[in-house]
């Protein structure tokens, strides 16, 4: 297969080519149309696996595709993931299939300065990728408006649950709006994390790789 079966835009198909990729991952073959057409997935999948451009691509060519003139710019995409490396990679990932479009995105994580992250939430942003407490922390303080986040994914949730997450990520669901697309990646499905899948995916598709 390839990725121009994909329904992608071009500006995407030519930043796979610009990164080299000469046909879409399982995982992208089966994920992108769903999400692209507005489902809620749950992704069994593990790192290295093609999974962020999974999401990343069709996230980006939705924000795009719903383009809003609002100046204010609220976040319209929002991505939660364990760690700062991992949250740094899908930001990346973001920058270069996004580099053809006119979307904005920023990452967040905790460990360093908040005042950076903070100048460029002020700044507009609309694809936020994020670790759980240094989220949490900026929306407490009033930095970070959620209430126009369209799609939510959760990535590597076994992962979080592992790292003491789950209550963080609770907390981040509360400001999320009900009527949202949600995308959860988990590498293994233990029972909790199906529990968490039910909970907050609306009859998602499913994907095994
Ligand atoms: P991920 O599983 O998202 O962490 O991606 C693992 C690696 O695969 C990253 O270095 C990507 O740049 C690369 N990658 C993603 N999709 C493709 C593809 N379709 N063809 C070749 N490499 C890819």
């Amino acid at each position: 297969m390839r990725f121009s079966e994909l329904n992608l835009i071009s500006p995407i198909l030519a930043a796979a080519d610009a990164a080299g990729y000469t046909e879409p991952s399982p995982i992208q073959q089966q994920a992108i149309p769903p999400v692209l057409a507005g489902r809620d997935l749950l992704g069994c999948a593990q790192t290295g696996t093609g999974k962020t451009a999974a999401f990343a691509m069709p996230i980006l060519q939705l924000v795009y595709s719903r383009c809003r003139r609002d100046s204010a710019r609220p976040v319209r995409a929002l991505v939660l993931t364990p760690t700062r490396e991992l949250a740094l990679q899908i930001d990346e990932s973001f920058a270069a299939y996004g580099a053809r479009l006119p979307v904005r995105h920023t990452v967040i994580f905790g460990g360093v300065g908040q005042a950076p992250q903070v100048e460029k939430l002020r700044a507009g942003v609309d694809v936020l990728t994020a670790t759980p407490g240094r989220l949490n922390d900026l929306i407490a303080q009033g930095h970070v408006d959620l209430s126009s986040v369209e799609i939510f994914v959760l990535d590597e949730a076994d992962r979080m649950l592992d790292m003491g997450f789950v209550q963080d990520v609770r907390k981040v669901l509360r400001h999320l709006p009900k009527k949202r697309q949600t995308l959860l990646f988990s590498a293994t499905m233990p029972r909790e994390i199906e529990q968490l899948a039910a909970s907050i995916l609306h009859e998602p598709v499913r994907v095994m790789v």
